[in-house]
């Protein structure tokens, strides 16, 4: 992506770079020229002076005054000294410090005018001083990010080489640079190192932005046209009076968002372009329905499908959920882990005749020895758990590559099409009608006694209640209660024969018994660790109980709230949390505030940053070196827009 120096050439071609510095620059992963000019500095710092009254408290600034007395220097401790002097600028007289610069009192002469650069304190009236500056014509002085590879001058030297060397490709198109007021991606990465000004700095930023964000969608478009082949044998000629009328059937009207995805897979079956499309819905808006109406449609065509999910409780229960709705109109089968031998057997001899009309399942579908007789519509549930390798093997299974993706992890739209940009997206925003939004509060633990007369009131009522804690090591228990021991308060509270306990520490087996309790209503209360994080529902539960909520991610409070709701009764989730961050007190009103998945996962992505929002470093973002996928998010969508267009021409 970052290829604009044609030919490129290696930094063993820059004057003055031997063994030893090729060797520390690849450290820092700079190998060749494109590596140098895209090497953007990380800091500008301004040469030029401010009114020092115009500082309201602290800032780091360029100060030019008179010297008022003679510096002297203290020597603090072995390697520390001090150099202290006062000057007056701006009418403001104040004193100046340096740290460890001892040959600067030679250069510091009482009624001459100096310029320092360094952290101004109006109030103390006090400079923390970083750099004396000299009479350059630099105004800007710059700073790299190179982990002591090497000095910022060298580095500079080195960067000017290159542009002297370089010869660079005409990369974003003429009409864009025009059209959005940008400058070629050689003036604009030039200007980036050896800037006269702030302004500079700016307008040369807005173009590697844009060069980065539209390079990227231009790969992503790439991409997608290798992919959507166009193909008649991805047509799913399915019927659609039969379609039509097995819609009629289901106890319950389609959502707008449903029918509206609905439609459109079923257009992607019928047409002779392979589908690829990611269906986005939080838990409960009714993907597994409509990915479930699009496989009767494929069946009907007598083209088989299969729902791939990361989970064996996951695929138990969509099996579960599949057969209520779909039985006697689809032939279903559920292969896991679990499945015993004979089972499997008669299973992949179903599968090679064409009878199973839908099979679910885990990895185990990617076997070598599962065979379709005509596989044409290919689901995989939370897709990012999956390796790309193992998809691919799924998708290769296929007749007809028709493939669609399912997430409950709402995806803000600037990752979305960065990442899944060669995708078409359908969303299900809206629940099914009749279900209440559920009710949110964040309670302090001193308020605990109100929270447990509420668990207790809902527990009166017959309802069920989940009782979430993170796992805590015991030494860093301090002031956090650990799910030991809220284990115990609501065994006090309601007694063994009320409450049930999983964590991440038991083993499967047990793990599933005691989730069967809870799931059975045998027991009402479960304590657990974020182990329920996928795949259980009861929806007779109306309370999820959160404590030291603080503790986790907006994304998993999100999915942890989801597990309530999940009928037509008044449900509620409770925060407990004392937290000790901005940033967490933040996250506990924004889940106050707002039910709506995908505002929540843009706040995230605000807060935190696009590295860490899905948690592990996996999803395949780029890095880019000057776009900022939180903030950039107008351009994104421009390059993205541009890059289609360009597509089209
Ligand atoms: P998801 O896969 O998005 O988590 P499901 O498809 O499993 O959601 O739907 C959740 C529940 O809502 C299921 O019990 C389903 O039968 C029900 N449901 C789905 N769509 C509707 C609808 N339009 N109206 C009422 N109930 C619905
Ligand atoms: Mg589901």
């Amino acid at each position: 992506m970052y290829h604009v120096i044609e030919p490129a050439f290696l930094i063993d071609d820059l004057p003055g770079v031997g063994p030893k510095t090729k060797e520390r620059l690849n450290s820092i992963h700079i190998v060749d020229a494109n590596d140098v000019v895209f090497k953007i500095p990380n800091s500008y710092m301004s040469h030029i002076p401010v009114d020092l009254n115009s500082v309201e408290v602290e800032e780091t600034v360029t100060a030019e005054g008179i010297v008022k007395t003679d510096p002297t220097v203290t020597y603090m401790r072995r390697g520390m000294n001090r150099l202290v002097f006062f000057m007056e600028a701006n009418d403001i007289y104040f004193k100046v410090t340096f740290f460890n610069q001892p040959f600067l009192r030679d250069k510091i002469k009482v009624n001459e005018t100096v310029k320092i650069f360094g952290k101004f304190n109006k109030l103390k009236q006090e400079m923390s001083a970083q750099k004396l500056i000299f009479n350059t014509n630099e105004k800007l002085e710059i700073r790299y990010a190179l982990n002591k590879a090497m000095h910022n001058k060298t580095f500079k030297n080195l960067v000017k080489e290159t542009f002297k060397k370089a010869q660079f490709k005409h990369d974003i198109p003429d009409i864009l640079i025009e059209k959005y007021q940008l400058m070629p991606i050689k003036d604009a990465l030039y200007l980036l190192h050896f800037p006269e000004s702030f302004e500079d700095v700016n307008r040369a930023r807005r173009t590697v932005k844009f060069y980065e964000l539209f390079m990227y969608q231009v790969k992503i478009m790439e991409k997608r046209r290798q992919e959507r082949v166009r193909d008649v044998e991805t047509i799913v000629h399915y019927d659609i009076d039969q379609l039509k009328a097995f819609i009629q059937t289901l106890p319950f009207e389609l959502t707008k968002d449903q029918k509206t995805s609905v439609n459109a897979i079923c257009r992607d079956l019928l047409s002779d372009y392979s589908m690829h499309r990611l269906l986005q819905g939080d838990v409960g808006s009714g993907k597994t329905i409509v990915a479930g109406i699009c496989v009767y449609a494929a069946k009907t065509a007598r083209v088989q499908s299969a729902l791939m999910v990361p989970t064996e409780v996951l695929a138990n229960q969509h099996f579960e959920s599949l057969s209520e709705t779909f039985s006697g109109e689809l032939n279903l089968a559920l292969l896991t882990g679990s499945t015993t031998k004979k089972e499997k057997h008669e299973i992949l001899n179903r599968l090679k005749s064409g009878d199973i009309d839908l099979i679910i399942g885990t990895h185990a579908l990617i076997e070598d020895d599962v065979v379709f007789k005509n596989l044409g519509f290919i689901i995989t549930d939370e897709q990012h758990r999956f390796g790309v390798n193992q998809r691919e093997k799924l998708n290769n299974k296929a007749r007809h590559k028709n493939v669609l993706y399912m997430t409950a992890t709402p995806i803000p739209r600037t990752l979305s099409i960065t990442t899944f940009g060669d995708m078409d997206v359908s969303i299900i925003k809206t629940m099914p009608a009749g279900r209440k939004p559920i009710e949110t509060t964040w309670r302090r633990s001193n308020e605990l006694d109100e929270v447990m007369s509420f668990i207790r009131s809902e527990h009166n009522r017959g309802h069920s209640i989940y009782v979430v804690a993170p796992l805590i090591e015991e030494s860093e228990t301090l002031d956090l209660i650990t799910v030991n021991e809220i284990y115990e308060l609501f065994m006090n509270e309601f007694g063994s024969q009320e409450v049930v306990l999983v964590h991440g520490q038991m083993k499967n087996d047990e793990k599933a018994q005691a989730m069967e309790t809870f799931e059975s209503l045998d027991k009402r209360i479960l304590v657990s660790t974020t182990v329920i994080e996928v795949g259980i529902n009861v929806p007779n539960a109306t309370v999820m109980a959160i404590f030291n909520a603080e503790r986790f991610g907006l994304s998993t409070l999100h999915q942890l709230r989801g597990r309530v709701g999940r009928s037509d009764k008044q449900s509620y989730c409770i925060l407990i949390s004392d937290p000790k961050t901005e940033q967490a007190a933040e996250r506990m009103n924004i889940m106050t505030e707002t039910t709506d998945g995908f505002i929540l996962s843009e706040r995230d992505l605000e807060m935190r940053g696009p590295g860490d929002f899905f948690g592990i470093r996996q999803s395949g973002l780029p890095e880019f070196k000057a776009a900022d996928l939180a903030e950039d998010y107008r351009m994104l969508e421009i390059a993205r827009d541009e890059a289609i267009q360009l597509f089209e021409r």
